[in-house]
């Protein structure tokens, strides 16, 4: 029984929500609180209190006798924004019921003891089916003891603190296999069952041919991934009413593209009826894999289905994540959600530093130094390849001048890519100076460690000729002090020394710093490879203090008043 106590008025309609969601497992306990929470106390498994935990504290000190007797105890605050496991988080229960008074009254759980505090994902949430002891797994792995993941297919699991043995196990396989004592089985969606039917074929005759077909191949029916057919059966009702019984999408092909597909039992008679020598083994084997379960007819007489079984290899995951300039709260919600999604992360030593708090246990980490690009990009897909979640992270934005493209020129069609954007520089340095970028503008980097300088000395030039507002990246190193004055120098035959020019150095970062100067004045030896340079166009002005490149409204104005 969980006893709930409230003082206020917001505490007690909190209170009755929690009443009425659970009327068998609550009592409320009206009176003075401490006398109600003295009762409670004494004749509770739990408490819920909607009070202050300053307040329950001094009440239920003077009661306590040791951690496997005392009763759970969950303090929720008056505005109702958090569930706060005070006391009991483990034997008491307290840490679930947290969470599962969070879950009602929609407040944040807030647990403190060592093993919950670190937030894992809950095993019913990974977006499988999930069969057998999830609770007793799920604590487990809360409690940190050791939990060994047994993956018979590849696929990309969110991170989970696993080991190598353990007597608790979770199980990632689409066999019909039972769940032992202290385990849980995962069901990747890795079985694509092709189905072909004649004209009229009932449902119960699809279904049973296909739950036939999985059982005796010993194949469990919550691993099956989609129905697959060609286009003309499209709207077979037998069919259609068999992927809806089972759960899973009816994914169609052309007869076409059937035909193109190597099977081991070609026939004439869906080549005359539908133009392809097969249909089931051939939509299961369209997209790869291997097969299972050969054609087979349902037992009905005549035979109006067939179907076929293909395990598709899991596809692995690569998220390329942008972490932005540097500060957290430019860390983008998504790029977030990524970086906890990933159980492997790739990346620069210094910008794993800079997220490493927010990963989830378990989560592999392979950093490297300064320098290792191709071989940081070959790693990530590398991984994903054998079937991880792999995020792979660069500053600002990942796709700019950094690991994105490399990982892609590597990639292959057989993983799944996710771009999260992040802030580029450009719009970091830009957003401190100002509106620079108020008009046409690009980014040139002036590194020549890749590209020939005579390349970037022509886009310079370009940007210059064509008076756009330019960006340098990369702008000066120790052994590199030339480019910049010199590709300044180009900009300068075409704009005036007046020309604005801003300065940012470590955007967003604690030791972040700007300078408003001009293309006269601007010292280049002010300049490093945390800076960026955005050199204004002939519009450009310097308005109290900030950089200011007008989008060009006046001078529409003044041709229309010209007509
Ligand atoms: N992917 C990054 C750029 C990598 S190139 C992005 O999108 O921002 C590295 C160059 O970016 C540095 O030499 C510097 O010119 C610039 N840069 C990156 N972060 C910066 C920051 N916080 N402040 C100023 N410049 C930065």
């Amino acid at each position: 029984m969980i006893g709930l106590i409230s003082a206020t008025a917001a505490g007690a309609a909190a209170r009755d929500r929690l009443a009425a969601a659970w009327p068998d497992r609550t009592r409320v306990y009206e009176g003075p609180v401490g006398d109600a929470v003295r009762a409670a106390f004494a004749q509770c498994e739990q408490l819920v209190c909607f009070l202050a935990t300053g307040a329950v504290v001094r009440l239920v000190a003077p009661l306590l006798s040791g951690k496997t007797e005392d009763p759970g105890v969950v303090c929720v605050d008056e505005g109702g924004r958090f569930a706060v496991s005070l006391l009991g988080g483990h034997a008491g229960g307290a840490n679930e019921l947290a969470r599962e008074v969070g879950a009602l009254l929609d407040a944040e759980p807030v647990v403190t003891t060592a093993t919950d505090a670190v937030d894992l994902p809950g095993l019913d949430t990974l977006g499988l089916p999930v069969e057998g002891d999830v609770a007793g797994v799920s604590r487990a792995l809360l409690d940190g003891e050791a939990v060994a993941l047994r993956a018979e297919v590849a696929w990309p699991l969110p991170p989970l603190p696993v080991a190598e043995e353990g007597s608790y196990t979770i199980r990632l396989t689409d066999r019909l296999v039972e769940a032992a004592e202290r385990e849980v089985v995962l069901r990747p969606p890795t079985l694509v069952v092709g189905v072909g039917a004649s004209k009229g074929a009932p449902a119960e005759e699809v279904l049973g041919l296909v739950e036939g077909a999985l059982r005796e191949a010993g194949l469990s029916v919550a691993s099956v991934a989609e129905l697959a057919t060609v286009d003309a059966k499209a709207e077979e009702a037998g069919i259609v009413e068999a992927a809806q019984r089972l759960g899973v999408p009816l994914v169609t092909y052309s007869a076409g593209e059937l035909a193109g597909v190597d099977v081991p039992n070609p026939s004439d008679a869906p080549l005359a009826a539908v133009g392809t020598p097969s249909v089931a083994e051939a939509a299961a084997l369209v997209g790869g894999g291997e097969l299972l379960v050969p054609k087979r007819k349902s037992a009905a007489s005549p035979a109006m289905a067939t179907c076929a079984v293909v395990r598709r290899p899991g596809r692995g995951r690569l998220a390329v994540v942008g972490l932005g300039p540097g500060a957290r709260d430019l860390l983008t919600p998504r790029a977030q959600a990524e970086l906890r999604r990933a159980s492997v992360l790739v990346g620069l030593d210094q910008y794993v530093d800079q997220i490493r708090d927010l990963l989830r246990p378990g989560t592999r980490i392979l950093e490297s130094g300064l320098g290792a690009e191709e071989e940081r990009a070959r790693t990530a897909v590398e991984e994903a390849r054998k079937g991880q979640a792999v995020a792979l992270i660069g500053s600002g934005d990942a796709g700019v001048y950094a690991m994105a493209s490399p990982a892609l020129a590597e990639a292959s069609d057989d993983i799944d890519v996710v771009g999260v954007p992040g802030v580029t520089a450009a719009l970091a340095a830009g957003a401190i100076l100002g509106a620079p970028l108020g008009h046409d503008h690009v980014s040139i980097s002036l590194s020549d460690l890749h590209t020939p300088w005579e390349v970037i000395e022509r886009r310079v030039r370009a940007a210059a000729e064509a008076d756009i507002v330019v960006t340098f990246y990369n702008p000066r190193s120790r052994g590199r002090d030339w480019q910049l004055p010199k590709a300044l120098g180009i900009l300068a035959e075409h704009r005036t020394p007046r020309t604005p020019v801003g300065v940012v150095r470590n955007a967003s970062r604690p030791d972040e710093s700007s300078r408003l100067t001009t293309l006269g004045s601007l010292d280049p030896a002010t300049v490093d490879m945390m800076t960026v340079v955005t050199v204004g166009n002939t519009a450009t002005r310097d308005i109290a203090g900030r950089m200011v490149t007008p989008r060009g409204y006046r001078w529409q104005s003044a041709q229309e008043g010209s007509e």
